[in-house]
């Protein structure tokens, strides 16, 4: 028997769609019914070039064979298997298979359903590390303005948009935040990272000193703090906030949720920055957003800590329903092959100096004010409209709908970040898209 078909204009009511001005969007819908590749597709079958991945997450191309394969044959064959105290074959080899790839000794995976889960579990395990270790004394953790860290209790509490974190209240006490990293005025148009403001990350020293060190756990900060901008970090400012971490035994955790699997180079970009973290956080690219999935990568002093603990007792009680959900790793574990096998990183460093020729040729178009970019993302922020903050950025993400291209608004800033699969072709029509919408505006 067939699922009767979904109709290509349902009731909009119902959802209380996320993130979204809902009441807006219910008067003007953009509803995609299929993808392919680089494509979405709308019910009348126009088509819509897809320059963000999603949401920052189908790195290789939207329905990607394998992993639906993958999907699939999984649902058919064990549609769920308990995740505590129980396990089933295909998450042991995918969690084998991710370390295998990651760098340095990040040695163990443990899975959630989503960045925000991921996030919230990095914190969990920072926090009681330090206790396994009778270091208790070290509860506070450190954020940064302007990095997102999704929307759990413990990840809008270091995490910096204000406008996330005020309608809950005071959230999770003894949390500091460290200044963001961008700077107009010194830093406009610097291609890749800018040259100018390692000694940024000094003022993770002060605040420290200010604080007391020893009553500090952890810091989290995204390499690249992706959806308020594509703020890209000085030159060296990442390996310093390591030796300050260092020198004060404080674990350094990377939300690697946007810029992992080929964002910027290879699985995850914190190599490529020079830094080995405590902890890693992952999601999106992680299933290709096939399937939701997050993953807290540790290094092995940190599993090892809980281990110690010795006897049969539950090392740490923390996990989901579904972690490691058997369609998830299944997903994951085909995308991890897929991007392996078909080397869709090193071709994203390849299609790289390309995508920042295009992206900085944004520079001298109206109302833009600055390009940034690294790996494949970029970013081209415009100057706001008076007294209407975002509604630029806004006009042109409608604007660019229109003329079929999907480019992401946040604040002022047109955001890109396209599947790993695309052509030349593609890049050039979306900077170019978006070139004439502005010329337009
Ligand atoms: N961290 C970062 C850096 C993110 O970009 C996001 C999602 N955009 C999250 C965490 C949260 O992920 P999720 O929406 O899957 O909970």
């Amino acid at each position: 028997m067939s699922a009767a078909p979904i109709p290509s204009s349902p009731p909009l009511d119902a959802y209380w769609m996320p993130f979204t001005a809902n009441q807006r969007f219910k008067s003007n819908p953009e509803l995609f019914a299929r993808a392919d590749g680089m494509y979405y597709y709308r019910a009348d079958g126009s088509s819509v070039l897809d320059g963000i991945a999603g949401l920052w997450c189908v790195n290789a191309g939207h329905r990607c064979a394998p992993v639906v394969r993958a999907i699939q044959q999984t649902a058919d064959e064990l549609d769920y298997a308990p995740s505590f105290q129980m396990g089933h074959p295909i998450v042991f080899e995918y969690a084998d298979a991710l370390v295998e790839a990651a760098p340095g000794d990040l040695s163990h995976v443990f899975f959630s359903n989503s960045g925000s889960e991921a996030v919230d579990t990095a914190l969990k395990i920072a926090l009681a590390y330090h206790r396994a270790r009778n270091e208790g004394h070290r509860y506070r953790l450190v954020g940064r303005e302007r990095d997102y860290h999704g929307v759990g209790f413990g990840g809008l509490s270091v995490s910096g948009i204000s406008g996330h974190r005020r309608p809950y209240g005071p959230l999770l006490p003894g949390v500091l935040h460290l200044p963001h990293t961008y700077d107009r005025g010194r830093m406009a148009y610097s291609r890749g990272q800018p040259d100018w403001g390692a000694e940024l990350a000094d003022a993770l020293q002060r605040l420290l000193l200010l604080h007391d060190p020893s009553t500090v756990a952890a810091v989290i900060v995204e390499p690249v703090a992706g959806s308020t901008g594509v703020l890209v970090p000085p030159k060296d400012y990442l390996p310093r906030l390591r030796e300050i971490c260092d020198r004060h035994g404080i674990l350094l955790i990377f939300d690697e949720v946007i810029t992992g699997f080929g964002r910027i180079d290879g699985m995850l970009s914190c190599e490529y920055f020079g830094v080995l973290p405590d902890l890693v956080v992952s999601a999106k690219g992680l299933t290709n957003g096939a399937v939701p999935m997050g993953a807290t990568f540790v290094r092995r002093p940190i599993y090892d800590a809980f281990m110690q603990s010795g006897g049969s007792g539950i090392e740490l009680p923390h996990g989901y329903t579904y972690s490691g959900h058997p369609l998830a790793a299944a997903a994951g574990l085909a995308a991890l092959r897929h991007y392996q096998e078909n080397r869709l990183f090193a071709r994203a460093q390849a299609l790289a100096p390309r995508w920042e020729a295009l992206a900085h040729a944004m520079q001298g178009e109206p109302h833009v004010v600055d390009v940034r970019n690294i790996g494949l993302l970029a970013a081209v922020e415009l100057a706001p409209i008076e007294g209407k903050p975002g509604q630029r950025a806004q006009q042109a993400h409608k604007a660019c709908l229109k003329e079929g291209c999907l480019i992401r608004a946040s604040g002022d800033t047109m955001l890109l970040s396209p599947p790993l699969i695309i052509e030349d072709a593609q890049m050039e029509q979306l900077f170019s898209t978006l070139a004439k919408v502005l010329r337009a505006a």
